[in-house]
């Protein structure tokens, strides 16, 4: 029996796609008296003189800087309700949670769905106001000693391992402990590629550009409007205009009419449009049970 992939999927990168900051110089730095640059600086080392992944050099610099202080995961989490984002965030989502589709799509099943996939700390973000509305969220983690601090990377997700996550996402495979390369056939995968959105905003969303551009997925690179110097829109013209990597760019306000706003709602209303066409041709052929009323 054919799962009935009426499941529309918008994943967001976090660090400079949902928020302007990073989290750890937004909420993490200031709560331990770390200084920002050092850190940075001494991160940059690790990789450049020792070869380490970067995600773990921020994981590893931030366990020796803390040494004997070490927070606990639950200390982290709290500290996630100071994280601030993009204008818009987080009412947008609560306004997608009644105003996005229309009611055949509701009549036909079709909800969506909303996960972050990033090399930052999932704790920051199970505690920020983000969570309430977000599916799943896949980020670097750290395991707790036995007086409950952090001691060691339990999961780190780098740019090019994020692809991982979609994958999951595709095959409903949220726990971790399911291997995600087990075989599963495209009809029973519960959210296909092409009812995915992806969200990011720069070179480390690049492998997942890719992935959803192969696949036939919707892409969106973001650019942070309020920066002067242009860095971020300079590196979203990059991907769209001279590495075609992604088609659309756009600032990343998430407020009600903005360019952002109006390419997701397209996006989701084409898709959710799309899938009832599939479920009438599939209805007619007497494979798909008509929708309830
Ligand atoms: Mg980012």
């Amino acid at each position: 029996m054919p799962t009935p992939q009426n499941t529309i999927a918008i994943v967001y990168d976090y660090d400079q796609t949902l928020s302007p900051s990073y989290m750890q110089d937004e909420v993490v730095f200031p709560a331990f008296g770390i200084n920002k640059d050092n850190f940075w600086r001494r991160c940059s080392e690790l990789v450049a003189t020792e070869g380490y992944d970067s995600e773990l050099s921020y994981m590893k610099v931030l366990l020796d800087t803390l040494g004997m202080d070490r927070p606990t995961n639950e200390e982290l989490r709290s500290l996630g309700s100071k994280l601030n984002f993009y204008k818009g965030l987080p009412e947008m989502f609560e306004e997608f949670r009644n105003g996005l589709l229309t009611e055949e799509h509701v009549a036909h099943g079709i909800s969506v769905e909303h996960y972050i996939i990033s090399s930052g700390m999932k704790v920051l973000i199970e505690g920020s106001r983000l969570a309430p509305f977000v599916r799943a969220i896949f980020n670097c983690e750290f395991a707790e000693d036995r007086e409950g601090r952090i001691m060691f990377p339990k999961r780190v997700i780098s740019h090019t391992q994020k692809t991982q996550y979609l994958f999951r996402i595709n095959k409903g495979l949220l726990d971790m402990s399911q291997d995600v390369n087990d075989h599963m056939d495209p009809e029973i995968r519960p959210i296909p590629f092409p009812n995915m959105i992806y969200i990011g905003d720069g070179p480390t969303d690049v492998p997942c550009f890719t992935v959803m551009r192969k696949n036939r997925g919707e892409a969106i690179a973001v650019y942070n409007p309020d920066d002067p110097a242009r860095a971020s829109f300079k590196k979203c013209y990059q991907l769209s205009t001279h590495a075609d990597r992604v088609k659309h760019i756009a600032p990343a306000d998430y407020r009600q009419g903005t360019h952002l706003r109006m390419l997701l709602e397209q996006m989701v209303e084409e898709t959710a449009n799309r899938i009832v066409a599939e479920r009438r041709a599939a209805i007619e052929t007497g494979t798909v049970r008509a929708p309830k009323h």
